[in-house]
């Protein structure tokens, strides 16, 4: 009898431990951070062993057996597998979740990580054979199939619904051989463009981050838009390149930003792998082999591309760090730009946080020394900055959302020849549909939402459950005309289109990106220059580079000043900025108009009269007299039910519980969220607020032990947000 040896399996289930199993075939058991599969009730589950253990918790006569190991290597190496369960206690989320988080659905389902695959035969007996030879269906199948093809993948012949273990039995008769091919490498093409020749900003950054010790640094570069960020990034790759290293280069949303791709594959060739959702299952699985095998020498993703299977990396670039989307909103709530830092300090190489307006975070944690402050503070043959003003919108008249001034100067802008480019933050035509009689207001049945008007297909949609309902002007009331007030994208497009009939506008909103295909033949249009407005949504914000913008409009500055999150004046800022620093060209400064009714507004007037930097210290002084992050860490509670007494009921139980646990906390709610129904759903929220992250968490673990046994905490829906982007 063979001696069986215990170890602990995590499984992706919503389960807080490890299960323990014994390994009773021959050999010494996998190694942590091996994929096995096991029992779990009466399916199957793979997992990942986390710990070898002499004495199991229960009877060993009650543990099951593991039924096979799928790695021979482990898929997540030592200093992954540290990070990952550094998560699963930090963001308080099952360890089985986050450890499968970091691998591509394919190796979840049980596909092999090495980039070799097995190939199956017959051999000169198994060709002999003949069906009187009273073998069996799917055996009879098998021969069948490999004398048509010679050799077959052992996915392929999976996938035709055969088995390893039928395989292997005609193994074991020497019926059936198999053979190791490694995986098709993808062809490998050359750069076809050199560097640039660095300016002196660039120069002083590039030489601070190499010229240091080859360990853990943290470096912030504050560079404005078209300074020559990337063009850093470029060198400091090539440099790591140079000693064999990988560079991994996280971007906010790759879809947006084609351009990024493009560049990195013409000066460096396709050693690039590029990892995000947008991918197919087997992309991504080759994008992960591609990086652990050290093939790939520059990963380029977004979030989750944080947990790539880096094998000998020199460097870590997070490139507009600012941006909300590093944040996981669902499930494992992580932050990837938080997770870069750490894992830099854990693999000791330096990491490189940028962006033209930092958060309000990386900017303290410069102010208090832990990270190292760098400078780009000139466009690039530029020829100059743009200049920005307040249009008021008390004393001008508008339009359907444009002033006059504001209508002047595109005027002089198209006849130069030049592009406009408009920013409003809200898609659609016309946010509310209103009764001028009696005052009624559509409104979603789900969400405590107005609903937006989608005139030219004739729809009222809800923005936040996708709930839609055909659109009739009449009142349901009382039957008069309604009117459409406000206005979205759609409709300031229309606006344009009658001011400037010959002009060809285009628009970029979530809509119109959602057609395949479309956001690129518009992207093509506005490059070559036929088309001369540019009418969008964020999405403008966001990397395009548009080379003959010189005139930008922000449509209304006014929903980020009295916002309820107190991160809002921080993303205002960050929002204005990135699209107005789309504005200019080498031979023009650019003209930046920003409509507002409050243009007196301190945060306002700050940011056109000083600079992002003053900007973010008066926002840093609004923290702290609040008490807000970074003064303090948060973690949230969150619930949504049917029923609103039931969330509420559910939270007041939590926050009266750590009450009683200790004082020392803040605790805030529960209370709603700024939307509370939502999708039919009621939600509510808990804060637990501290200065020490320390005592913040032990409660915080504290409180999950109960909660966990709580017969209410199985019938709502609720989460736990750790360093939450939003409230
Ligand atoms: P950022 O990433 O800061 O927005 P980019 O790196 O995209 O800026 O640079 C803006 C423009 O300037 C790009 O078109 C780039 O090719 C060009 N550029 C960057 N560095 C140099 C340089 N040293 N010399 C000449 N052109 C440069
Ligand atoms: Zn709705």
């Amino acid at each position: 009898m063979t001696k069986s040896s215990f170890v602990q399996v995590a499984i992706p289930v919503p389960l807080v431990g490890q299960l323990d199993y014994q390994w009773t075939k021959s050999g010494p058991p996998p190694s942590l951070g091996c994929r096995v599969r096991v029992p779990l009730g009466r399916r199957e589950k793979i997992g990942i062993v986390t710990c070898h253990i002499d004495k199991p918790s229960l009877d060993p006569s009650r543990i099951r057996e593991i039924l096979e190991t799928l790695d021979t290597e482990p898929v997540l190496n030592t200093e992954l597998f540290d990070l990952l369960c550094w998560c699963a206690k930090y963001y308080h989320h099952p360890l089985g979740e986050v450890l499968t988080h970091a691998l591509p659905t394919l190796l979840r389902q049980g596909r092999p990580a090495q980039s070799s695959e097995k190939f199956w035969e017959l051999t000169k007996t198994g060709r002999a054979l003949s069906s009187e030879d009273y073998l069996g269906k799917l055996q009879i199948r098998v021969i069948d199939l490999l004398r048509r093809c010679d050799q077959i993948s052992a996915q392929e012949l999976l996938d035709a619904g055969i088995k390893g273990s039928v395989l292997n039995r005609m193994a074991a008769r020497g019926w059936a051989k198999y053979l190791e091919k490694p995986c098709q490498m993808k062809s490998v093409t050359k750069p076809i463009e050199s560097p640039f020749e660095l300016n002196v900003e660039q120069q002083n950054c590039v030489s601070a981050i190499t010229d240091a010790a080859e360990s853990y640094a943290a470096y912030l570069l504050q560079g404005v838009t078209g300074s020559g960020k990337t063009e850093v990034y470029m060198h400091l790759i090539s440099n790591q390149l140079h000693f064999g290293r990988q560079s991994l280069l996280l971007v906010p949303e790759i879809g947006l930003t084609p351009q990024l791709l493009k560049r990195l594959e013409n000066r460096f060739g396709t050693c690039l792998a590029v990892m995000h959702s947008g991918l197919t299952a087997a992309e991504r699985l080759e994008a992960w082999r591609a990086t652990r095998s050290g093939e790939a020498k520059i990963i380029l993703g977004t979030r989750s591309a944080i947990f790539a299977p880096l094998v000998n990396a020199g460097l870590i670039i997070v490139d507009e760090e600012h941006d909300a989307s590093y944040k996981q909103q669902d499930g494992f709530k992580y932050s990837a730009r938080d997770l870069a830092v750490l894992r830099a300090r854990g693999l000791n190489i330096p990491v490189l946080l940028a962006s033209a307006t930092p958060s309000l975070e990386s900017i303290h944690n410069v102010t208090h020394g832990r990270y190292q402050e760098l400078r780009m503070d000139d466009q690039i043959g530029l020829a100059g900055k743009p200049t920005i003003q307040i249009i008021d919108m008390n004393v001008h008249a508008e339009r359907h959302g444009l002033s006059t001034p504001l209508i002047t100067a595109i005027e002089r802008h198209l006849s130069l020849d030049q592009q406009v480019l408009l920013f409003i933050n809200r898609r659609g035509f016309a946010p509310v549909l209103l009764c001028t009689e009696c005052g009624t207001v559509e409104e979603c049945d789900q969400c405590d939402a107005r609903m937006t008007l989608h005139a030219r297909i004739g729809q009222l949609w809800c923005h936040h459950c996708g709930l839609t309902r055909s659109l009739t002007w009449g009142c349901s009331i009382c039957a008069t005309e309604r009117i459409a007030v406000g206005a979205g994208t759609q409709r300031i497009t229309d606006e344009l289109q009658a001011l400037f009939p010959e002009i060809k506008i285009a628009r970029l909103d979530k809509d119109i990106a959602s057609n395949k295909g479309s956001l690129e033949s518009i992207l093509a249009d506005v490059t070559h220059g036929d088309t001369q407005i540019i009418v969008g949504t964020q999405m403008l914000a966001k990397g395009h580079d548009f080379p003959n913008v010189t005139l930008v409009g922000v449509l209304s500055a006014d929903q980020g000043l009295f916002g309820t999150d107190f991160r809002c004046s921080e993303k205002l800022g960050q929002t204005l900025l990135q699209v107005a620093g789309r504005a200019g060209r080498r031979d023009q400064p650019g003209e930046v108009f920003i409509q507002s009714h409050y243009p007196s507004h301190p945060l306002l007037t700050t940011l056109v009269q000083q600079d992002y930097d003053a900007f973010g210290q008066l926002a840093l002084k609004e923290r702290k007299a609040a008490a807000w992050p970074p003064f303090s860490y948060l973690i949230v509670w969150r619930a949504e039910a049917i029923n609103k007494k039931t969330a509420h009921a559910f939270l007041e139980r939590i926050a009266s519980t750590a009450r009683n646990m200790t004082d020392s906390i803040k605790i805030l709610g529960p209370a709603a969220p700024s939307m509370e129904k939502r999708g039919n759903r009621f939600r509510a929220q808990l804060l637990f607020q501290h200065n020490s992250r320390k005592t913040l968490h032990d409660l915080t673990s504290n409180m999950l032990l109960l909660v966990r046994d709580w017969p209410q905490a199985r019938r709502i829906r609720w989460s736990i947000d750790v360093d939450p982007a939003e409230l």
